[in-house]
């Protein structure tokens, strides 16, 4: 399989993946041109997506869903409780093209796709990609983690996990108000960097090799800072980074593209 971010963090996410059968997008939260002209920084041409994953329905998901969909003509697939909103703000698609999974696991071609479902204010998953032998986590937008959910993760050699405000910063920020740091801070908002350490903690433990913090929030952390403080944090859990664990951090542009 090969991945690579194409955009991340609070303006737009959008994770392109491929298999040697399937290539889809997890995502497109940025304007229909703006995610073409992206796929082209990595040759892939709009018509040639097999797929639109959908993790749910903030618009820093779907802002170019419905008009990539539409002008390519290509299948949307989400779990059923996220359509139960999606379906209002996908006005253009077709409803052949409206496709919704009730079970967890299901098949794009060669990829067998797992979706995990993640404490969030509204209904959200996370999606888990396997073939041959290769296993990719992507999980933004996660209020709190549980054993439920690591254990779908768990063996995954390359996780893009949320990272997406220090506490302080968070605290501290004159610019959001009160009830909205409550939101972001609470089980149902977004993870924290140390969260998101301690996490990373369990996951290089069950064989993870490479992390890249994703989604995180321009108002409440910085790369630097975000990448620092989780290293350090699982230096005290007795984990180098570099050594036991590569990190890398997602940014608003495209990032690495990683071969498994
Ligand atoms: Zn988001
Ligand atoms: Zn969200």
């Amino acid at each position: 399989m090969r991945i690579i971010s194409l955009a991340s963090g609070s303006d737009g996410n959008m994770t392109y993946v491929e298999s040697e059968k399937v290539k889809f997008l997890v995502d497109i939260g940025l304007s229909c041109a703006e995610a073409v002209k992206r796929l082209k920084l990595i040759d892939v041409q709009p018509e040639e997506i097999d797929a639109i994953l959908v993790t749910h329905e903030h618009n820093d998901h779907i802002k170019g869903v419905d008009a990539f969909s539409y002008k390519y003509d290509k299948p949307i697939f989400a779990h059923k409780s996220v359509w139960d909103n999606l379906k209002f703000k996908l006005i253009k698609t077709p409803s052949k093209n409206r496709r919704f999974f009730e079970t967890d696991t299901f098949n794009l071609r060669d990829v067998v796709v797992h979706a995990v479902e993640v404490p969030h204010d509204v209904p959200c998953f996370g999606y888990c990609f396997e073939n041959n032998g290769a296993k990719i986590s992507i999980l933004t937008d996660v209020g709190h983690t549980n054993d439920r959910i690591l254990d779908s993760i768990r063996g995954s050699q390359l996780v893009y996990l949320e990272a997406n405000y220090d506490k302080t910063m968070l605290k501290e920020g004159k610019r959001y108000p009160l009830a909205l740091k409550h939101r972001i801070a609470g089980g149902r908002g977004h993870l924290s960097n140390d969260e998101s350490a301690l996490l990373i903690k369990y996951l290089v433990e069950s064989g993870s090799r490479q992390i890249v913090l994703s989604h995180l929030s321009r108002e409440n952390n910085t790369p630097d800072l975000a990448y620092s403080y989780i290293a350090e944090k699982l230096r005290d859990y007795g984990i180098i980074e570099g050594v036991h664990v590569k990190i890398d951090v997602a940014s608003p542009n495209p990032g690495t593209m990683f071969k498994l």
